[in-house]
């Protein structure tokens, strides 16, 4: 029987997981299908239960539904809950069981870029659900500190130092990192337009060798690099596609229990650009 797999999400068109999860299905020889499921605002509870009727064997959530998606599963481990966010479902024979597979995906995507997050001060710009990824892996790696900026600082506190964008805190917090995780959907194709996180983050005193990276991967350079790059510092293009393959890799071994075909998602994310 087929195995069925579906991202869940608004909007979900643009998404280029199913083009990295079936080419990975391709590549192994797998009798597998990973479809889009568009679940606007009030769907959640009944697509979920669609899916689980359905016998689907795993599922991705995406923005919106990362941290309200706790609630309506069975259970989540303990790395969703420390995340307070969950992008992987897994099937089980009582219902779905949720983990978030951002958080390794992105301390891999740092270290194939060469760099180690235990070696840095962070400063995380946004506080949503991949801010929250980023600053969980670089805690647990045992980063020198971690500060997260965010334009309502409310939303940012309980993950490490909080500061709002702009305040004299914020400003001493840039100029003293050694990696910027810009983790908002400012510069994404179709998204806020990147300039408005160009200037609420004044970049001009951080050192030259500070590290920069940005989780949006479409387009490959965003405002945000392009502004990170002309202050001097050296911006790691490849992480936000990488945290994209590595967490597909480990929610494809979640569901299948064999190793993720890395370099076949990772062509196939880079074909569809
Ligand atoms: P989210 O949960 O909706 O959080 C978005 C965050 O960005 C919030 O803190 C939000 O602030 C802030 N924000 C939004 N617009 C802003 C603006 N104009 N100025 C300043 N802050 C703004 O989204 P998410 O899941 O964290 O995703 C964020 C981005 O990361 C997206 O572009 C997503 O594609 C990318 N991402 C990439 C990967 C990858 O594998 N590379 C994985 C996950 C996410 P408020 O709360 O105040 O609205």
């Amino acid at each position: 029987m087929t195995a069925r797999l579906a991202l869940v999400g608004h909007p979900v068109a643009h998404s280029r997981s199913p083009a990295m999860m079936n080419a990975a299905f391709r590549a192994l020889g797998l009798d597998a299908i990973y479809e889009r499921r568009d679940t606007p605002p009030g769907a959640l509870d009944a697509t979920l239960a669609a899916l689980w009727d359905d016998g689907y064997l795993g599922v991705n959530i995406t923005v919106p539904w990362k941290a309200a998606v706790r609630v309506a599963v069975q259970s989540v481990d303990e790395i969703a809950e420390r995340c307070g966010a969950v992008n992987t479902l897994t099937r089980a024979p009582d219902g779905f069981h949720g983990t978030n597979t951002d958080v390794p995906g992105f301390a891999r995507a740092v270290l194939e870029a060469g760099t180690s997050l235990a070696a840095h001060r962070v400063v995380v710009i946004g506080a949503g659900g991949a801010a929250r990824a980023v600053v969980l892996a670089a805690q647990t790696a045992g980063a020198e500190s971690v500060t997260v900026l965010a334009r309502d600082v409310r939303k940012a506190r309980g993950l490490g130092r909080a500061s709002a964008f702009g305040s004299f805190d914020a400003r001493a917090a840039v100029a003293a990192s050694t990696l910027l995780v810009q983790a908002t959907p400012c510069g994404m194709s179709g998204g806020p337009p990147g300039e408005s996180i160009v200037a609420a983050v004044d970049l001009a005193r951080c050192a030259p060798a500070t590290l920069a990276i940005d989780l949006v991967y479409s387009p490959r350079m965003t405002p945000w690099m392009l502004s990170a790059r002309s202050a001097g510092l050296r911006v790691l293009d490849g992480v936000g596609i990488g945290m994209l393959v590595h967490q597909g890799a480990e929610a494809f071994e979640s569901w299948f229990g064999c190793a993720a075909p890395i370099d076949v998602m990772r062509a196939a994310v880079l074909r569809a650009d």
